[in-house]
């Protein structure tokens, strides 16, 4: 078979070298490491583990990450293997031993017979061949400078500034409406596109104390800190001044409450719809750096999130990611370019966890295009679909921002409660599902016996 390239041997890389090499397709990974460093790596072994040591909740029947897990393990998948050989204790969660955990990753790889590792880096797009790009959230610059030439610069990010995302199921609608400011846009639809929670006075200035009380986080050494116009921390904006935040995003001008008519508010938080299924909306504007303990603190403090379920916070950081909703189709693969795939972080999803799961899919995916014997993507049903179809499809491309898997990105299960009641039952619904999806979706990925490799 031809060979399959990979650029970047992360989370995402060596999962996608392992997977199309267990199928029968010879791997060369290119990891620049260590002759080339990031701020934030250490070592020059694969699938380093660069902050925590946590691949989060381990719970497959009430967690979407752990759901994730055991798709991964159902699949056969070298990182959670060789996470579960250097298990940490640590209550539900699955942490790791993260030395020997990149160790054992880089040896299984070594010892594969089809895989190969060169160290050099990439700073090219290649012209012909089959690739995937890997190089994750410090996508050094000379191949990021190449991927922007071909995307456009708007299309590639090298930062993420991420407002909190907020279950819509967990909003006080009673406190909330739905309005557009000044009741702008052609249709119903669009003149109600923005969920309002007002605030008087006492309320804004007890919420600005919050702010500038709150715990927050310092930018790594080497992460450039200069914030750009239109991306500034909301606790920034608030040390700028008290009322700069009633002049930004959170300007009551335009907005009736029709709980309260007759009363203006004195500021307004706005949150925009993030997903197509209406299941996730972000606070408008409110990127922060604020720690995440803060964060869920303080924002509770807004009328109508006092009982909000984040499906996940905010955060400002390096990141290089693409807009995946308009640049990748359902097969991950560039839509100008399609010899090159793209995985892990650099995808536009986030965390270990999520990055190792896209890299699992691309190895597949790129291992059955190379053996002639094409596969669909995963159903949405999965943890894997329902990741995938969000940074492919589902997701808003004009705010598309990195996201972890989350089951507001699962489509709803008929026939169960809403609400807070039924959140235990929806989830294990959820993974019943999903599971039973994954395991068809890997039956159905075994390819023909007497196909010559
Ligand atoms: P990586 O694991 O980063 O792998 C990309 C690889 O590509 C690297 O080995 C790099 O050396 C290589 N590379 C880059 N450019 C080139 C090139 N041009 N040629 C050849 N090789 C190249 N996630 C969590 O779940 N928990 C955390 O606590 C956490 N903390 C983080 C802290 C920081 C500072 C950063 C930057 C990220 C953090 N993340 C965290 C996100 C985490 O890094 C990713 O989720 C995960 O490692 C991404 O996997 P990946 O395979 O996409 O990228």
């Amino acid at each position: 078979a031809e060979t399959l390239h990979i650029i970047g041997g992360g989370m995402a890389g060596s999962e996608a070298a392992w997977q199309a090499a267990n199928i029968g397709v010879p791997v060369v990974i290119h990891e620049m490491r260590p002759k080339v460093e990031t701020f934030a790596h250490r070592t020059g072994d694969l699938a380093e583990m660069v902050c925590s040591n946590s691949f989060r909740s381990d719970d497959d029947e009430q967690n979407a990450v752990g759901l994730l897990h055991w798709e991964m393990r159902a699949a056969g998948g070298l990182i959670m293997a060789m996470a579960d050989q250097h298990r940490l204790p640590a209550g539900g969660a699955l942490a790791v031993d993260r030395d020997p955990f990149a160790a054992s990753v880089t040896a299984a790889l070594k010892d594969h017979p089809l895989v190969r590792i060169e160290y050099d880096e990439i700073t090219e797009l290649p012209a012909d061949g089959h690739w995937i790009i890997a190089t994750g959230p410090l996508t050094s610059e000379g191949l990021g400078n190449a991927i922007a030439a071909e995307t456009g610069k708007d299309a590639l990010a090298f930062f993420d500034a991420i407002a909190p995302i907020i279950y819509h199921d967990s909003i006080d609608m009673s406190r909330a409406w739905m309005q557009s400011r000044y009741d702008k846009g052609e249709t119903e639809e669009e003149r109600t596109a923005y969920l309002n929670c007002p605030m008087d006075r006492d309320q804004y200035e007890a919420f600005i104390d919050a702010l500038l009380a709150a715990d927050k986080t310092e930018f790594h050494e080497g992460e450039t800190a200069t914030y750009f116009d239109g991306c500034l921390p909301i606790e920034v904006m608030a040390e700028r001044g008290r009322e700069t935040l009633r002049f930004g995003p959170m300007k009551p001008v335009g907005l009736t409450n029709p709980h309260a008519p007759d009363v203006k508010p004195y500021a307004v938080v706005q949150l925009r719809r993030d997903n197509a299924l209406g299941t996730l909306y972000n606070i408008v504007g409110f990127q922060t750096k604020m720690k995440y303990g803060a964060q869920t603190s303080v924002l509770k403090m807004i009328p109508g999130l006092e009982n909000a379920q984040f499906a996940r916070l905010g955060g400002i950081h390096r990141n290089t990611f693409l807009n995946s909703p308009t640049l990748l189709d359902d097969q991950m693969r560039l839509r100008s370019r399609s010899h090159i795939r793209f995985a892990g972080q650099i995808t536009g999803v986030e965390g270990y966890v999520e990055s190792a799961a896209m890299g699992l899919l691309a190895g597949r995916l790129a291992a059955a295009e190379i053996l002639g014997q094409p596969l669909q993507g995963p159903p949405q049903d999965t943890a894997m679909g329902a990741l995938i179809h969000h940074i492919t499809g589902g997701a808003e491309a004009k705010t598309f921002q990195p996201m972890n898997v989350n089951f507001g990105l699962f489509r709803p299960v008929e026939g169960l409660k809403g609400g807070r009641r039924g959140r235990k039952d929806r989830y294990k619904a959820y993974t019943d599902r999903a599971k039973t999806a994954w395991s068809d979706w890997l039956s159905r990925c075994t390819l023909d016996e007497n196909q010559t490799v």
